[in-house]
Protein backbone atom coordinates (compact mmCIF):
# COMPACT_ATOMS: atom_id res chain seq x y z
CA UNK A 1 0.00 0.00 0.00
CA UNK A 2 0.95 3.36 -0.87
CA UNK A 3 0.57 6.48 1.14
CA UNK A 4 1.18 10.32 0.72
CA UNK A 5 1.31 13.19 2.23
CA UNK A 6 -1.28 15.96 0.88
CA UNK A 7 -0.07 19.13 1.52
CA UNK A 8 -2.69 20.55 -0.71
CA UNK A 9 -5.65 18.37 0.66
CA UNK A 10 -5.18 20.33 4.19
CA UNK A 11 -4.57 23.54 2.71
CA UNK A 12 -8.37 22.82 1.60
CA UNK A 13 -9.59 21.55 4.82
CA UNK A 14 -8.14 24.43 6.47
CA UNK A 15 -10.16 26.88 3.99
CA UNK A 16 -13.41 24.80 4.31
CA UNK A 17 -13.29 25.29 8.11
CA UNK A 18 -12.63 29.03 7.46
CA UNK A 19 -15.31 29.69 4.88
CA UNK A 20 -18.11 27.10 6.86
CA UNK A 21 -16.74 29.22 10.15
CA UNK A 22 -16.54 26.23 11.85
CA UNK A 23 -14.61 27.81 14.83
CA UNK A 24 -14.19 24.78 17.57
CA UNK A 25 -11.95 23.19 15.00
CA UNK A 26 -8.77 23.54 15.19
CA UNK A 27 -7.44 23.84 11.80
CA UNK A 28 -3.92 22.85 12.17
CA UNK A 29 -5.43 19.28 13.89
CA UNK A 30 -5.92 18.01 10.35
CA UNK A 31 -3.67 16.20 8.27
CA UNK A 32 -4.86 14.62 5.06
CA UNK A 33 -2.45 11.22 3.37
CA UNK A 34 -3.82 9.99 -0.20
CA UNK A 35 -3.49 6.01 -0.40
CA UNK A 36 -4.81 3.46 -2.05
CA UNK A 37 -5.98 0.99 0.70
CA UNK A 38 -7.56 -2.03 -0.15
CA UNK A 39 -11.11 -0.48 1.67
CA UNK A 40 -14.70 0.21 -0.18
CA UNK A 41 -14.46 3.29 1.37
CA UNK A 42 -13.54 6.50 -0.41
CA UNK A 43 -12.23 8.38 2.62
CA UNK A 44 -11.69 7.85 6.18
CA UNK A 45 -10.52 9.69 9.54
CA UNK A 46 -7.74 8.61 12.09
CA UNK A 47 -7.71 10.08 15.75
CA UNK A 48 -4.80 10.22 17.49
CA UNK A 49 -6.26 8.82 20.92
CA UNK A 50 -4.95 10.28 24.04
CA UNK A 51 -3.08 7.19 25.48
CA UNK A 52 -0.93 8.11 22.11
CA UNK A 53 -0.64 11.95 22.53
CA UNK A 54 0.29 11.83 26.09
CA UNK A 55 2.66 9.02 24.95
CA UNK A 56 4.10 10.73 22.00
CA UNK A 57 4.10 14.33 22.84
CA UNK A 58 1.22 15.14 20.17
CA UNK A 59 -1.78 17.26 20.29
CA UNK A 60 -5.44 15.96 19.05
CA UNK A 61 -4.67 15.17 15.55
CA UNK A 62 -7.11 14.03 12.98
CA UNK A 63 -5.41 11.97 9.78
CA UNK A 64 -7.89 12.52 6.74
CA UNK A 65 -7.26 9.35 4.43
CA UNK A 66 -8.70 10.04 0.90
CA UNK A 67 -8.45 6.45 -1.00
CA UNK A 68 -7.13 6.65 -4.49
CA UNK A 69 -8.58 6.64 -7.08
CA UNK A 70 -11.84 6.63 -6.25
CA UNK A 71 -11.97 10.04 -4.13
CA UNK A 72 -10.01 11.83 -7.06
CA UNK A 73 -12.90 10.60 -9.54
CA UNK A 74 -15.56 11.89 -7.90
CA UNK A 75 -17.12 15.15 -9.39
CA UNK A 76 -16.02 18.24 -7.82
CA UNK A 77 -18.67 19.06 -5.38
CA UNK A 78 -18.89 15.41 -4.27
CA UNK A 79 -15.16 15.73 -3.29
CA UNK A 80 -15.76 18.54 -0.50
CA UNK A 81 -18.98 16.47 0.43
CA UNK A 82 -17.08 13.78 1.57
CA UNK A 83 -14.04 16.40 3.52
CA UNK A 84 -16.76 17.53 5.07
CA UNK A 85 -18.29 14.40 6.12
CA UNK A 86 -15.29 13.12 7.27
CA UNK A 87 -14.65 16.50 9.37
CA UNK A 88 -18.25 16.13 10.80
CA UNK A 89 -16.40 12.86 12.50
CA UNK A 90 -14.67 15.03 15.11
CA UNK A 91 -16.52 15.58 18.66
CA UNK A 92 -17.06 19.26 19.74
CA UNK A 93 -14.30 18.26 22.30
CA UNK A 94 -11.48 17.97 19.45
CA UNK A 95 -10.51 15.10 21.92
CA UNK A 96 -8.75 12.68 19.38
CA UNK A 97 -11.64 11.04 19.35
CA UNK A 98 -13.40 9.72 16.14
CA UNK A 99 -17.53 10.26 16.71
CA UNK A 100 -19.85 7.65 14.97
CA UNK A 101 -22.77 8.86 12.59
CA UNK A 102 -24.77 9.98 15.44
CA UNK A 103 -27.03 12.84 15.79
CA UNK A 104 -24.26 15.40 16.66
CA UNK A 105 -22.49 14.61 13.99
CA UNK A 106 -25.85 14.48 11.56
CA UNK A 107 -26.32 18.03 12.67
CA UNK A 108 -23.09 19.37 12.13
CA UNK A 109 -23.20 17.39 8.65
CA UNK A 110 -26.47 19.24 7.48
CA UNK A 111 -25.15 22.41 8.66
CA UNK A 112 -22.03 22.67 7.15
CA UNK A 113 -23.48 20.95 3.81
CA UNK A 114 -25.98 23.99 4.19
CA UNK A 115 -22.92 26.14 4.55
CA UNK A 116 -21.36 24.55 1.21
CA UNK A 117 -24.17 25.40 -1.04
CA UNK A 118 -23.99 28.92 -0.75
CA UNK A 119 -20.67 29.39 -1.22
CA UNK A 120 -19.62 31.24 -4.15
CA UNK A 121 -19.11 28.82 -7.50
CA UNK A 122 -15.48 30.37 -7.60
CA UNK A 123 -14.41 29.62 -4.39
CA UNK A 124 -15.66 25.78 -4.62
CA UNK A 125 -13.66 25.52 -7.97
CA UNK A 126 -10.93 27.05 -6.46
CA UNK A 127 -10.85 24.02 -3.79
CA UNK A 128 -11.45 21.53 -5.88
CA UNK A 129 -8.35 22.73 -8.21
CA UNK A 130 -6.32 22.79 -5.30
CA UNK A 131 -7.15 19.14 -4.59
CA UNK A 132 -6.64 17.97 -8.15
CA UNK A 133 -3.17 19.83 -8.63
CA UNK A 134 -2.00 18.31 -5.38
CA UNK A 135 -2.87 14.63 -6.97
CA UNK A 136 -0.75 15.44 -9.77
CA UNK A 137 1.95 17.14 -7.87
CA UNK A 138 2.72 14.26 -5.82
CA UNK A 139 1.93 11.80 -9.06
CA UNK A 140 5.00 13.86 -10.49
CA UNK A 141 7.02 13.17 -7.59
CA UNK A 142 6.79 10.02 -7.32
ZN1 LIG B 1 -18.71 8.54 8.18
Amino acid sequence: MRIYRDPYGEEVVKELIKYLEINRLRPKGFKVVRSNSETSAIARIWGVSRVLQVGLGVEPTYVIELVEPRFSNLPCKEKLRTLIHEIAHVPKTFSGYVRPHNRWFKNDLREWLKGLRSLPKERIQALCYKLDEGVREIRRGN
